[in-house]
């Protein structure tokens, strides 16, 4: 059963072949005898999940069953999670059990999804490799001596690990579409503002965005219904009513204008990476699409911009957790000086102090023009680029990242290198346009996601996009587990 998709589940339940519980027991029991390999959650609800399902599995015999009634998922640690702990991968929180759930949460619990736990990222979402988690790295399940990709990897290691069908993400900088990359698994980062961020824990406001991480575009399509919606408790909010993002899934992309920008192409790009892009670009091409030369000329801005606006903005968002309210609080402290000092010194980690830092000095009076405005208006310019693009083609491709998974430690002391891993993501989150990441084939053993990059709200024709591909092509159904099982009995 665990191989199921979350569109075959919700059919496997509704004609009785099996039930809730009997999936996420079979899953719960998965999660408890491979997890240790894979390090993909940190918190697991077995209970709470049992008692869901069995819910769910009345709620459907009962016929007034919602689109998810009975689906095991999990949620990324980042989402507040009422009476179940919310570490957002941090020391600081790791005694933190919020008193509410995010409206992510709560939307799918509505729609009658089952989560079985909250899923290993890095500290705070800062990373793109999952080795920033105080809770230890989270290995990739196509070769455990790898990274699988950050901040999201919990969530996209236990899709891939076959876990949990689909789960929840978020995404910054790159962090739903990156370890999707890594791991062959499908990630979608939706329009800046159609997803509710209350609940969220605030890393850079302006950027941060929820999404899924599934087997497949149909899979995210399912759970982006569920996801999204209008929120008045999140002003950021578009206030957009929910859709129905599977209802364009079989639409023909004849005709369909693909971008491809002639930065996502340049130096830096692993060669083999590339070959694997430009097939997916010529499989698009048979399926009727027509390839459109664009350029993206702030494209190599996108990052240090990036690296101004996000810590400038965690700077504040990190402000909160003072070791008074919520959270760490240092042993014994002399004075109230010395208690702010210390449980943030203790609480947070390196990279997550090297944010503060940064954002800190970048909004300090005098250097506030220099540097945060500076990098506003190259995030206007960046913006502009791609209203121009879109002025020519329906969706953009190109690389998810700039090669596949890397091994663990190989880029920990060189935080640039690691900064670089979202090249080819980051823009999108400046501009707030929506963006996806889908298997395409692999170098060596090792997965290569494409990304495509749509209009502001053009979710659906994106989900269409890929869903067209993946019925062309395979490189989604293939599995981790067959190299790991193959090692495990010995094979090649
Ligand atoms: N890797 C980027 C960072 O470290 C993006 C992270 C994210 O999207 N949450 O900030």
């Amino acid at each position: 059963m665990h191989q199921l998709t979350i569109a075959e589940i919700i059919r496997g339940l509704r004609d009785k072949q099996f039930s809730s519980v009997e999936i996420t027991r079979q899953l719960l029991d998965r999660i408890q005898q491979q997890d240790s390999n894979y390090n993909s959650f940190i918190t697991v609800t077995a209970e709470q999940a049992l008692q869901r399902a069995e819910a769910a599995d009345r709620q459907l015999a009962a016929g007034d069953a919602p689109a998810l009634c009975g689906v095991p998922i999990a949620h990324k640690d980042i989402f507040c999670t009422s009476g179940v702990r919310t570490s957002c991968g941090s020391k600081m929180l790791d005694n933190f059990v919020p008193p509410y759930d995010a409206t992510v949460v709560e939307n799918l619990q509505h729609a009658g999804a089952v989560s079985l736990g909250k899923t290993n990222m890095d500290e705070f979402a800062m990373g793109s490799s999952n080795e920033t988690s105080y809770y230890g790295p989270v290995k990739n399940p196509w070769n455990t001596d790898r990274v699988s990709g950050g901040s999201s990897g919990g969530s996209a290691a236990a899709v891939a690990a076959q876990l949990v069908p689909g789960a929840t993400a978020t995404d910054t900088g790159g962090s739903i579409r990156q370890p999707a990359a890594l791991t062959n698994t499908t990630g979608l980062k939706p329009t800046y503002g159609r997803v509710s961020r209350w609940g969220m824990v605030a890393f850079a406001s302006s950027l941060d965005q929820a999404g899924p991480i599934a087997r497949n575009a149909e899979d995210c399509a399912h759970l982006l219904s569920a996801m999204a919606g209008p929120d008045r408790r999140d002003s950021t909010n578009l206030q957009r009513d929910a859709e129905d993002f599977t209802a364009d899934l079989n639409k023909s992309v004849q005709g369909l204008k693909i971008g491809v920008p002639k930065e996502y192409f340049g130096e830096g790009l692993n060669a083999d990476t590339a070959a694997r892009v430009q097939d997916a670009l010529k499989e698009f091409e048979k399926l009727g699409a027509e390839l459109v030369d664009i350029s993206l000329p702030h494209t190599d801005l996108a990052v240090p911009a990036y690296y101004v606006i996000a810590p400038a903005e965690a700077s504040a968002n990190l402000s909160r957790f003072d070791g008074v309210r919520y959270g760490y609080r240092c042993e014994n402290p002399a004075d109230l000086r010395d208690l702010y000092m210390r449980s943030r010194g203790e609480g947070f980690g390196e990279e997550v102090k090297r944010r503060i830092l940064v954002g800190t000095y970048a909004l300090s009076a005098g250097y506030y023009d220099a540097y945060y405005n500076k990098a506003q208006q190259v995030r206007r310019l960046i913006k502009q680029d791609f209203v121009d693009a879109f002025g020519k083609v329906d969706v953009i491709m190109g690389p998810t990242a700039p090669s596949p998974a890397f091994e663990i430690g190989a880029k920990v002391a060189d935080p640039v290198a690691m900064y670089l891993e979202d090249i080819y993501t980051i823009a999108t989150n400046l501009a707030g346009l929506p963006g996806m990441s889908l298997p395409c084939g692999r170098v060596g053993n090792m997965p290569v996601g494409l990304q495509i990059i749509g209009n502001y709200l053009d979710e659906a024709r994106m989900l269409n996009v890929a869903h067209q591909y993946q019925q062309a092509t395979d490189w989604h159904r293939a599995s981790a587990l067959s190299l790991t099982e193959a090692a495990a009995a010995g094979g090649e």
